[in-house]
């Protein structure tokens, strides 16, 4: 998706990476204007004391296009590794380790997104990383309430397939197609098997109620010392479904001149837990922006959609991947950005969760280990 992508992501990125450790590595580009006093007092030129892993023993990519999306990938890592010097590779990387599996968290360029860029980061992370055997794609993107899923903000959207879909469809829209609203490009890869597997695992655990992702989001939130409030739950007050044919009223998107009576249509009514809630099924991927409600309504129809998102086409027939995203917005006109923090929180808890029924993926160890 497009989002709103602001410089202060950035900083709040390399301040993550330093306050997990703090080190002058050669992936280290910490700013030392956006470091707080006690972190200007620091030497880092000295060893951080993070362990020092070989290129060959990651075995998990995580790949987020923001860096809203990794900072709390970076947050929930259990152990955060040395940088890695990483020849001829232009990504950005975090490494460290998420229960029993050692992982590269990469983030698109800054400024990029969509199907391009995404395709070059999971290229690069594929040549650099030999023993990389399973991929997620963790972030945000808009879901696609309808009466059979009651899908709201916050709760997350993980790729399933459906039917002779593999769990991803590919679509195109815009003035190439004006005669129809949009095409459907294709059915991406299936997920992986073991990612599949681990699927059902974790939602037989989620629906025994055993599940940690309140846990893990608690977790996250402590850790945001920089900016405590950013990642935390927006409130239901603020989650707006409007009608279809009931465009924004307010400049710059705020609902604020919209008519709150209108909202809720499809809702069945409030919850009584405001944690997410986990969708299975289709994602759509498509090369740009949706805020068409009309639109978004026919991929669900058509395609039995869940969620629209912007990245995945890139990766999912270079690395075997699952696509996690946390839903920030419904596609529409009333789009703003204003749910994106919590959704990619909540999107990196349920894939951090997921991880831990992951088997542990053998690696060729290197003389050196
Ligand atoms: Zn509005």
């Amino acid at each position: 998706m497009k989002r709103d992508r602001e410089d202060s992501d950035d900083e709040q990125l390399q301040s993550s990476r330093v306050r997990l450790g703090g080190d002058s590595g050669l992936n280290d580009t910490s700013d030392a204007s956006n470091l707080d006093e006690s972190d200007q007092n620091r030497d880092f030129t000295k060893p951080s004391g993070k362990k020092h892993r070989e290129k060959t023993t990651f075995t998990i990519a995580w790949i987020c296009a923001l860096p809203k999306e990794a900072i709390p990938a970076v947050l929930l890592l259990d152990e955060e590794y040395e940088p890695l010097y990483v020849p001829e590779d232009d990504n950005s990387y975090y490494f460290g380790r998420m229960d029993r599996h050692k992982i590269v968290i990469a983030t698109l360029p800054k400024g990029s997104y969509g199907e391009i860029s995404s395709a070059g980061v999971a290229h690069n992370i594929a040549r650099s990383f030999p023993s990389i055997r399973l991929c997620l794609l963790v972030g945000i993107g808009a879901g696609i309430p309808s009466e059979e899923n009651d899908i709201r903000l916050g709760d997350v959207v993980i790729s399933i397939p459906s039917g002779n879909l593999g769990g991803v469809v590919q679509f195109d829209f815009g003035t190439e197609y004006a005669d129809r609203p949009f095409q459907l490009k294709g059915s991406l890869n299936k997920p992986p098997d073991a990612l599949a597997a681990a699927t059902s695992s974790f939602e037989i655990n989620d629906q025994m109620g055993k599940s940690k992702i309140p846990q893990l989001l608690a977790q996250a939130q402590k850790k945001m010392v920089k900016n405590p409030s950013r990642y935390r739950y927006p409130g239901v007050e603020k989650d707006h479904l409007f009608p279809p044919n009931y465009p924004c009223k307010s400049e710059g998107r705020t609902c604020r001149d919209c008519d709150k009576n209108q909202v809720d249509l499809r809702r069945s009514g409030y919850r009584s837990c405001v944690d997410p809630i986990i969708h299975y099924g289709i994602i759509a991927s498509g090369s740009k922006l949706m805020r068409n409600p009309l639109l978004r309504d026919e991929l669900m129809e058509k395609y039995g959609a869940k969620c629209i998102e912007m990245e995945a086409a890139g990766i999912m027939n270079k690395l075997p991947c699952l696509v996690i995203r946390g839903i920030c917005d419904y596609a529409d006109s009333h789009k703003n950005d204003f749910w994106q923090d919590y959704a990619a929180l909540a999107a990196s808890a349920c894939a951090r969760e997921l991880l831990g029924f992951v088997s542990p993926i053998l690696y060729k160890k290197t003389s050196e280990e």
